[in-house]
């Protein structure tokens, strides 16, 4: 059997399912980049809205996108994006930016705008010695990395949901943002064919990342 130097793991789900604390503990456990794509949405959302554009004016959109630059910083771990030159703070968790954002991220000129920057994301860590990629967000299985070497989509119950973003101490409505990602045309939130899935509502994050170690582990070997 030979052993896989590089590999990109794929994870996608709801709000809240448990994307970001399993692939931040695969990270660590297997030394993979780790890129939360849901970070570069709300960056963009929240340059939007200091821009004053709204998601309904398309025109004013495109300008705004066209004047930006993207660049990646590597800070612990993760691959943070910096737009034009900045490095985009805590308001991206805001409650302003968690009602808007499913709005930017429907429309497709937006999406293309990530494309590459995300993609690129796999040659950042092969750059930065580290043996693989983990990506999380709604279309990496489907869109952004549809041959990952592992593709997982996560799951829970709503209401367990709401309840892990009030125990954060953040304002979200998962429902609805879950329901405006899973209906727009472009790049839906699904569960790409092939892909593992795996409810969390009953299990601890450890018990998540257990399963999903054990996975990758496997995918390391695989010839
Ligand atoms: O992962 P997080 O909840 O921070 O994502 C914020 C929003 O960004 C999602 O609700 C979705 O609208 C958008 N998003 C997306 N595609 C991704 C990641 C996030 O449309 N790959």
């Amino acid at each position: 059997m030979v052993k896989k130097p590089f590999i990109i793991v794929a994870i996608d789900g709801g709000a809240a399912s448990g994307k970001s604390s399993t692939s931040l503990a695969l990270g660590e456990r297997f030394h993979l980049l780790h890129s939360d794509t849901g970070s570069y949405y709300r960056a963009l959302t929240a340059e939007m809205m200091r821009l004053g554009v709204s998601p309904d004016d398309l025109a004013a959109v495109r300008a705004a996108l066209g004047g930006l630059r993207l660049g990646t910083r590597v800070v612990d771990r993760s691959a943070r994006i910096e737009i034009s030159g900045r490095q985009p703070g805590g308001e991206i968790r805001s409650r302003e930016v968690n009602d808007a954002v499913s709005h930017f991220a429907a429309i497709p000129e937006l999406r293309t705008a990530l494309l590459e920057f995300q993609r690129g994301q796999a040659d950042v860590a092969r750059k930065g010695g580290f043996r693989g990629l983990v990506m999380e967000g709604r279309d990496i299985g489907s869109v952004i990395f549809p041959d990952a070497d592992v593709r997982f989509f996560l799951h829970a119950d709503p209401k367990e949901r709401e309840r892990r973003r009030v125990r954060q101490g953040q304002h979200d409505r998962v429902a609805e943002r879950d329901r405006i990602d899973s209906s727009r045309k472009t790049a839906p939130l699904s569960c790409s064919e092939g892909a593992i899935s795996i409810d969390t509502t009953r299990l601890s994050i450890a018990e998540v990342t257990d399963a999903m170690a054990a996975v990758v582990d496997r995918a390391f070997g695989a010839s």
